[in-house]
């Protein structure tokens, strides 16, 4: 007998459920969970999920860079002129649903969460995104939706790039959740289809995605990283469930509580 266990066994342990009693406790201990990685990665599925199980509110701060950049591309403002991005940034009204079962984005009371997931939008955001004025006023915004939640005695789940890092540096646990390129592309190509109808093919989404990655890395002001205590998941070969079992169960490591 030696001290290894096998992937299968592992995969299976990963992805028990807790128990209702553990996720009482959870729940009562007003977690922050910031979710952070590359594009495709499986974030908002695992995202939502958690926050379904620990009914906490789900925060997609993509979906405000998205919204931002819609606005923009819909106004004709330059995005490639940062100087424009600034006089703009203060100027939609930006609101984001924290409805896991239902997520929803408006832009000046228009509901546009399926018009921000455009491949349009897509190429246009991490420009927007780079913008020091948009990511002030951003990150401000997604503040105080992690600040309602604990108001009202609700934890919070946020999705993004810079969630630990910056956004909410002192999160209950901070998950980098990554993935092999080719696990992304296909996720996401499937993500499309569902969503528009429609997809690129794989090799498209692929290098979007890369080029996409290495603009959010590359960028000055809050670059994609990962917090120095973060935990990296790898999702390549473990599917939603038993992500959310291993974050799950991290948190209950980082809050001390025994899973019974
Ligand atoms: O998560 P999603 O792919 O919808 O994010 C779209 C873009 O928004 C990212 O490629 C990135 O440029 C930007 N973003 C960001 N910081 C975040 C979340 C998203 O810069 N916290």
């Amino acid at each position: 007998m030696t001290g290894l266990v096998d992937l299968r066994t592992l995969r299976l342990i990963m992805s028990m459920p807790l128990s209702p009693s553990t996720v009482e406790a959870i729940k009562a201990r007003i977690p922050q969970i910031a979710i952070d990685g590359p594009s495709g990665s499986g974030k908002s599925t695992v995202a939502k999920k958690l926050a379904s199980i620990l009914a906490g509110d789900y925060v997609d701060t993509g979906a405000s860079y998205r919204a931002m950049s819609w606005w923009m591309v819909k106004c004709d403002v330059d995005i490639e002129d940062v100087d424009a991005l600034a006089e703009h940034a203060y100027t939609p009204i930006i609101e984001l649903g924290v409805n896991p079962e239902q997520p929803r984005v408006w832009v000046d009371s228009q509901d546009v969460s399926i018009d921000i997931r455009t491949p349009e939008i897509t190429a246009a955001v991490s420009r927007v995104a780079a913008a020091p004025e948009v990511r002030t006023r951003l990150v401000d915004l997604q503040r105080s939706y992690a600040q309602v939640a604990a108001t009202h005695g609700r934890g919070v789940v946020m999705e993004g790039r810079d969630i630990g890092s910056v956004v909410l540096p002192d999160a209950t646990l901070k998950v980098w959740l990554t993935a092999d390129l080719t696990a992304r592309a296909e996720r996401r190509a499937a993500q499309d289809q569902s969503l528009l109808g429609v997809s690129q093919g794989h090799d498209t989404v692929a290098e979007a995605l890369a080029q996409r990655d290495v603009r959010d890395r590359e960028r000055t002001i809050s670059p994609a990283e990962m917090a120095p205590d973060a935990v990296v998941v790898d999702a390549t070969f473990i599917d939603a469930d038993a992500v959310v079992a291993t974050v799950l169960k991290l948190v209950c490591g980082k809050l001390g509580i025994a899973d019974v």
